[in-house]
């Protein structure tokens, strides 16, 4: 998230029982008479009104305004009513008028990441926040600590924390880089990337193949479509009777009895033309005979022999009946250029007369996974050796997304080696993934013969699993170079590798399915970094979509991956989501 405040943003994180407040209120007119324009901003974990029962604003609010501003001539107050989701830290913090304002200061919000001081008691008995926060630029206590080069101040020394918070607002500008940084995970490091940096970078690197095929509608499955494709019938072709029953002319609805002239059958149609006081005994789905446009349920009805009545039921004219054209007219624009075919797709393209369609050839995708202790399965297991599970796995979402698929195998840790089979298969393929030797420490070898073959930047991803990721060009191809660990394997993939291949098949504006779902777990990561574990999630027995995670999260247990119906993302800005707080899910049904 890329959120620019004007004012410097400065926090008091404590637990409960420091006296945040205390020492915030005896702080504040020291601030003012400095000058300084104050904006508070405080999180209540708890239910809270400002307003008060049986005044105007309390019942207007409880009669529905779900933003109530009250004004008059000293002060005016938004309430804004939220019921589905506590709001986001930044999009709070954007609804001060930041112009009127020198700081904003924070109590609470202990979990999110922007620059905070810590206060502590001693006698209080707590934990300190600054091991665990990196946010925490100052430690205001009672006592020392040694472990920390942090500033640090007396709790009970006013002045000289008034003293710190003046300096802070003075470095304005600096202050301000720092809190875009952490709100959206910006680093100076350029090789360090956010998941949204990542993902745009590729994005803007790959392109959409440029053949075109013709392709028969029973091998469409999943294919992207080359063309618009635009109406050249009239859906339903005829129009028709939507109910098995009896046609009548709409001009002719109040009569006791009708005689039936002829029965139609779906398939088949009546030649002459209903006359006034006649009916016609219609199936659904078969056409409207001439002069009858409406239709009457056979369930109203009572046939005897040539007679048939409707026993006062109320027609209106038109009834029943279903039009030529109503749902798709000719000319009418059905799919764009750049959908996929899925099965709802087959069924349009086929109802409306095409046994064939344009679509962009298949994405031939070469594949391999590299290491020497990586060895292929099917096979008595060598000493020393794992059996090779990311090829198989990625064939998985590559057979999915409906890729040609190149497996060139295992590559040992040879650079020689690498260098011929990645240039051979960025000969024959339009992308190359590889899987492990990209992380810090590794036997270079694969970095090597990258450097070698063209031009490849190593990235570090601020996202657990997956931090590694080396993504260029090799031969014009496009190359992904994925981390070993098995859920980092499948976590990169789908976050990196999916959108671009679904981009190279043509396919255009997709976006992956996220939700919220409450959690039933406390849930960690760590600021400044995007995590997704693992998740299940289901309708509890109030019908609320809930998540849990299905357990231990190392990289290495693709059993995670298997347990698993979903992500759970938790965003860089937030370090602890507690139990029935809301968190985003990407649900992966369809897409492993
Ligand atoms: P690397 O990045 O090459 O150091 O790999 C990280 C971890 O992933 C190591 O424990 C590797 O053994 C493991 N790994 C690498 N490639 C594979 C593979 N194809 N299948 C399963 N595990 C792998
Ligand atoms: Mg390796």
């Amino acid at each position: 998230m890329k959120t620019r405040h004007l004012v410097p943003i400065l926090g008091f994180a404590a637990y409960s029982g420091t006296g945040k407040t205390t020492l915030i209120e005896a702080l504040l007119p020291k601030l003012t008479e400095a000058g300084l324009r104050i904006g508070m901003l405080k999180h209540a974990h708890h239910n809270f009104d400002v307003d008060k029962p049986g005044k105007d604003s309390f019942r207007l609010r409880k009669a529905g305004a779900s933003q109530m501003l009250i004004s008059s001539r000293n002060r005016y107050a938004l309430m804004t009513e939220t019921p589905e989701a506590e709001s986001e830290f930044h999009y709070l913090l954007s609804r001060f008028d930041q112009q009127q304002l020198d700081v904003i200061l924070v109590e609470g919000c202990k979990n999110i990441a922007f620059p905070k001081i810590e206060l502590h008691r001693d006698e209080i008995g707590k934990p300190w926040l600054y091991p665990n926060d990196d946010n925490i630029i100052a430690i205001a206590a009672d006592s020392k600590v040694n472990d920390s080069d942090l500033p640090q101040l007396d709790i009970n020394d006013l002045e000289s924390i008034k003293d710190f918070v003046l300096e802070f607002v003075a470095r304005k500008g600096e202050i301000g880089k720092e809190i875009t940084a952490t709100g959206c995970c910006d680093t100076l490091s350029p090789a360090f990337l956010s998941v949204a940096q990542g993902q745009e970078k590729i994005l803007s690197l790959v392109n959409c193949v440029s053949e075109i095929e013709p392709c028969s509608l029973q091998q469409s499955y999943y294919r992207i479509l080359a063309d618009d494709i635009v109406s050249p019938v009239n859906v339903p072709q005829y129009t028709n009777s939507a109910m098995d029953g009896f046609a009548i002319r709409g001009d002719d609805t109040q009569r006791d009895n009708y005689n039936v002239v002829a029965e139609v059958m779906a398939g088949h149609a009546y030649d002459k033309e209903v006359q006034i006081g006649q009916a016609v005994k219609i199936m659904t789905g078969a056409p409207m005979p001439l002069g009858a446009d409406t239709v009457i349920m056979r369930e109203q009805a009572t046939a005897s022999g040539d007679n048939v009545t409707f026993n006062g039921a109320s027609i209106k004219a038109g009834q029943n009946v279903r039009q030529a054209g109503e749902d798709l007219a000719i000319g009418a624009n059905v799919f764009t250029q750049g959908t996929r075919i899925e099965s709802a797709e087959m069924g349009m393209l086929a109802s409306l007369g095409f046994g064939e369609t344009k679509v962009y050839r298949k994405l031939k995708v070469a594949l391999f996974s590299t290491g020497d202790e990586v060895q292929a399965p099917g096979s008595e297991q060598k000493p020393n050796t794992i059996y090779d599970s990311n090829r198989f796995t990625i064939i998985g979402l590559l057979e999915k997304l409906g890729c040609e698929i190149l497996d060139f195998g295992i590559l040992e840790d040879n650079e020689q080696v690498m260098i011929e089979a990645i240039k051979e298969a960025s000969q024959q393929a339009d992308v190359v993934i590889t899987s492990g030797g990209v992380s810090v420490g590794d036997a270079d070898y694969i970095k090597l013969a990258l450097d070698k073959l063209g031009q490849i930047d190593f990235w570090r991803i601020n996202m657990r699993p997956g931090r590694p990721l080396a993504f260029g060009q090799i031969n014009d191809k496009p190359f992904f170079g994925l981390p070993g660990n098995p859920v980092a394997v499948m976590v990169s993939f789908i976050n990196f590798v999916e959108p671009a291949l679904r981009k190279m098949q043509g396919e255009v504006d997709w976006q992956p399915l996220k939700v919220n779902a409450i959690a039933t777990e406390d849930l960690r990561s760590k600021q400044g970094r995007t995590e997704f574990s693992r998740g299940v999630y289901q309708l509890d027995s109030a019908g609320r979509l809930t998540v849990r995670t299905t357990g231990k999260q190392g990289s290495g247990i693709l059993r995670s991956m298997s347990e698993a119906n979903c992500l759970i993302e938790i965003s860089p800005a937030v370090d602890t989501v507690k139990v029935g707080e809301s968190v985003t899910i990407i649900p992966l049904q369809g897409r492993i």
